[in-house]
């Protein structure tokens, strides 16, 4: 049975653009609740633990770095099947290859600044929940 919580972040280039706005517009339009949320500005060890599953990859010192490049909207939401539904209203990591009407679509500048995360399973929402709103 799939969850009902997921997990984003408003990244650097959507939040320095005032994209906050307009893209949690289209998120509620779409029926997720807002359950928690903040302001964060993330430190390189921040962004390394977070996205320790890429710390292999060719890109990973430079998305840690992009991801410290400025603050940060992160936000816990709810929505029946919230992960499958919220990957396809945020499009393709590769905004050239995001559907119509999708939020990389509109608001993503390349695949690194891609204006937008969501969580990739259920066990992966709760572990970022946790990792930002759990004290
Ligand atoms: N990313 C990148 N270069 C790539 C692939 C990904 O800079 O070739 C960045 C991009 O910001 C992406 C993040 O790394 O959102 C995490 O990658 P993942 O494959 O998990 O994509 P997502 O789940 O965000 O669609
Ligand atoms: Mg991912």
């Amino acid at each position: 049975m799939s969850g009902n919580k997921t997990f984003t972040i408003i990244k650097p280039d959507a939040f320095r653009a005032s994209y906050t706005g307009p893209i949690i517009e289209i998120i509620e339009h779409a029926g997720f609740s807002i359950k928690n949320m903040r302001l964060v500005e993330m430190d390189n060890k921040m962004a390394s633990r977070f996205y320790s599953v890429h710390k292999e990859r060719p890109f990973f010192s430079r998305l840690c770095k992009y991801m410290c490049s400025g603050p940060i909207i992160v936000i816990e939401l709810e929505k029946e099947n919230a992960v499958s539904d919220f990957r396809k209203l945020i499009g393709s990591t590769n905004p050239e290859e995001a559907e119509e009407g999708t939020i990389r679509k509109k608001y993503a500048s390349s695949i690194e600044a891609n204006a937008i995360h969501g969580s990739d399973s259920d066990e992966n929402a709760q572990i970022e929940i946790d990792f930002f709103f759990k004290n």
